[in-house]
């Protein structure tokens, strides 16, 4: 049954001003797996710090480096994780120190970006947390929104904005509530499971829809208020356009490019790049609009862009990081501190 969030008379804002912030960007480089090793590709991704990274296109990371001739690009993000990363490192590292912040009743978001194959799904499932009280998850397939929970009789849902809490969310999304992490990542399962069902007839469904798992935590302390917690596992974003052949893949590629496009421009609105007037338009997808409340409201965003090192996905590989390096400069209001207790 649906969650009744409770009413506050407090602006989501919290007592004190707030801070500008900048969101936490995350990149993590896959292992090469047994057939990318058995290719003899030479990587072309080196990660050199905890912090520093670079990408290299055509003679290999690895000559580049022992040469110190060719080109090569160096990229610098606030946590670089090499393929050696456990998935509890890239927890700690990420995610974790935003955690609090859900718990003092602000959003966060943490959404994965990356070509497929890249290791998205796999990273969002490092966000299980035992703090989750009520879990909801949906796709969003050819920019409609779909319960993966109950997917019932496949009717969309709707995007529903509530401004004085700064959030945007899924009315009438299932929740379940959950008091343990092994039973949210039943959740989870189902609905990864669900969204690969819903769509037996295309190959590999996963990598064209966005699947968003929302989490309600709802505290009742001096003042009551709750928070949503959101992980988006985005749609690869390989140019996947060039190789539709069918009308269906067609239409999902270029939702898929729209929606993609769309949190890029938003993106770019909230880094002050491009013309200073241009405002973010939310509107323009289910996916942004969807991530309105988190991008400009009191929000902890972390993203972790999901890299392969291989020499045959440079250009999707590349393309990541730059979306990556873009996304440095969005700053959101950063939560003010605001203590509750919360009702586990
Ligand atoms: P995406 O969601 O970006 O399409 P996946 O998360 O499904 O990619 O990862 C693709 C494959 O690579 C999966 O088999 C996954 O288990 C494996 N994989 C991804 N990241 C890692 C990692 N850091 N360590 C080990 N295996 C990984
Ligand atoms: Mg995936």
């Amino acid at each position: 049954s649906a969650l009744l969030l409770p009413s506050s008379e407090d602006s989501g804002a919290g007592g004190e001003p707030s801070k500008e912030c900048p969101i936490l960007v995350a990149v993590r480089v896959r292992p090469r797996n047994e057939k990318e090793l058995a290719s003899g590709d030479p990587p072309c991704v080196r990660v050199l710090s905890r912090s520093h990274l670079c990408i290299s296109k055509n003679e290999g990371v690895n000559q580049y480096l022992n040469s110190q001739r060719g080109r090569v690009n160096d990229y610098e993000f606030d946590v670089v994780f090499d393929e050696t990363a456990t998935q509890a490192e890239v927890y700690q590292r990420s995610t974790q120190p935003r955690v609090a912040s859900v718990l003092d009743g602000y959003s966060l978001t943490v959404f994965a970006y990356g070509a497929t194959g890249s290791g998205k799904t796999h990273s969002m499932f490092v966000l299980t947390l035992p703090l989750l009280l009520y879990c909801g998850t949906a796709q969003v397939y050819n920019d409609r929104l779909y319960d993966l929970l109950s997917p019932g009789d496949g009717a969309p849902l709707r995007i529903r904005e509530d401004a004085r809490r700064g959030v945007t969310e899924v009315a009438g999304l299932t929740r379940r509530r959950v008091s343990s992490a092994a039973e949210a990542l039943e959740c989870i399962s189902e609905g990864n499971h669900n969204r690969r069902v819903g769509s037996t007839a295309h190959n590999s469904v996963s990598s064209r829809s966005h699947a968003i798992l929302q989490v309600h935590v709802r505290s009742d302390g001096v003042q009551e208020c709750s928070a949503v917690m959101s992980l988006v596992d985005l749609a690869g974003s390989e140019r996947a356009g060039a190789a539709a052949k069918d009308r269906q893949r067609l239409t999902e590629a270029s939702h898929i490019n729209q929606s993609l496009l769309a949190l890029g421009n938003c993106i770019n609105a909230l880094s002050g790049e491009g013309d200073a007037q241009c405002q973010a338009k939310y509107r323009d997808s289910k996916l942004t609009h969807l991530l309105k409340g988190s991008l400009e409201g009191h929000c902890s965003v972390v993203m972790i862009v999901a890299v392969a090192p291989c020499s045959g996905t440079y250009e999707d590989s590349h393309n990541a990081l730059k979306y990556a390096n873009r996304a440095k400069e969005i700053r959101v209001k950063s939560p003010s501190k605001r203590r509750v207790d919360v009702e586990m």
